[in-house]
């Protein structure tokens, strides 16, 4: 089996020869274990952390190390009783193409919905939306949402959640082309290009300021946004991505994007997640959602690379903009 892992420590922005694809032997699989061939691997901006030495939420991997993606795959061997061979599943973490997981830390993908949205609108970054905007966004009808990456899936999902608590939400992504999607197709009320005006754009889409900043970004775009906070504003804090590449991403050397004053004057609520906190979340998102996707009332994109060996390149243009979408990699045919 091919796999690919952390071949060395990167320094600052990484390009794709800080990983390297492996041969391995096929895993033997224990009494309770499901062996997996991989359909679909998972791309996702917090594998960057991971690559450095020492703990951001936790700890980073050790060079050598496979790359722990999540995959949808198919079973080929079960030694538990709930899989059959040929099931697809989620919840076998690892960009390889064969793999070996307990069984009970798999999730059968219903046949009625397509199976790579078990790595995106119906998966981790889903329910991430779900969860940072519940239960701390909690956005009320005619508020101001802002959010930034919104095309990506955790930004689109977040969007269409506020949207159908009634809010007026505005997106923030790196392209025209991302914008037209993120409103003509995801149904924000608008969508501002970062790359251009961004003050001048937020002045004119959010001219009262802004009740809920669903953070997804940092950086420049973070600082804008959170100027314009309006009283008892809520913040949640998703992720960063304009600082993964940093040189020292320790997440403690950064000057913060919100002071204590502004918060005091705001009397807002700024507060980080992180979704595998809440695992109870994953299903209930999943009942909740499916319907939506079913019908076609919550949309999604998706953009699929073929071959794992081309994981390293997608994950290196995701952090800045290049993707379009939930990134995939196609490991094997459906
Ligand atoms: P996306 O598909 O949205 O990809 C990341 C996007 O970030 C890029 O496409 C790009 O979009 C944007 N971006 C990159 N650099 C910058 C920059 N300097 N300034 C502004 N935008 C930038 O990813 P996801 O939807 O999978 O994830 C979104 C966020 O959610 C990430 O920060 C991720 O780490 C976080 N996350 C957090 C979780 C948690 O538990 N807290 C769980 C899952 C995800 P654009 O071209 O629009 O700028």
């Amino acid at each position: 089996l091919e796999a690919v892992v952390l071949a060395k420590r990167p320094d600052g922005s990484i390009t794709p020869d800080v990983f390297a694809t492996v041969e391995r032997l096929w895993p033997a699989i224990k009494e309770g274990d499901v062996l997996t061939r991989t359909l679909f691997a998972s791309v996702d901006p917090y594998m960057r952390g991971i690559l450095n030495e020492g703990r951001t939420y936790r700890e980073g991997l050790a060079v050598g190390d496979m790359i722990p993606g999540e995959t949808v795959g198919q079973v080929i061997q079960s030694k538990h009783p709930a899989f059959r061979e040929g099931a697809v599943v989620s919840g076998a973490f690892g960009w390889a193409t064969v793999l070996a997981t307990p069984g009970d830390r798999l999730v059968r993908v219903p046949d009625d919905v397509p199976p790579s949205t078990y790595l995106g609108v119906l998966g981790m970054p889903g329910t991430t939306a779900y969860s940072g905007m519940t239960d701390i966004g909690q956005p009320k009808a005619g508020e101001t949402v802002v959010i930034s990456a919104a095309s990506g899936p955790v930004g689109a999902t977040a969007g269409q959640i506020a949207r159908r608590a009634g809010a007026r939400v505005i997106g923030i992504a790196g392209s025209v082309e991302k914008c037209a999607w993120v409103t003509e197709i995801a149904g924000f009320d608008g969508c501002i290009n970062h790359h251009e005006n961004l003050d001048e754009q937020l002045d004119a889409l959010c001219p009262d300021g802004v009740d809920v900043y669903y953070e997804n970004v940092g950086g420049t775009v973070g600082q804008a946004v959170i100027r314009r906070l309006r009283n008892h504003a809520r913040v949640p804090i998703c992720g960063l991505v304009a600082d993964y590449n940093d040189r020292d991403y320790s997440g403690l050397a950064h000057a913060p994007t919100i002071s204590a004053a502004m918060l005091l004057f705001r009397r807002a609520r700024i507060e980080g997640f992180i979704v595998g906190d809440r695992p109870e979340r994953f299903a209930e998102w999943r009942a909740l959602a499916t319907p939506w996707v079913q019908e076609g009332s919550l949309v999604y994109k998706e953009q699929i690379v073929k071959g794992l060996d081309q994981a390293p390149l997608a994950l290196v243009g995701q952090l800045s903009g290049q993707n379009f979408g939930k990134l995939l990699v196609q490991v094997a045919d459906v």
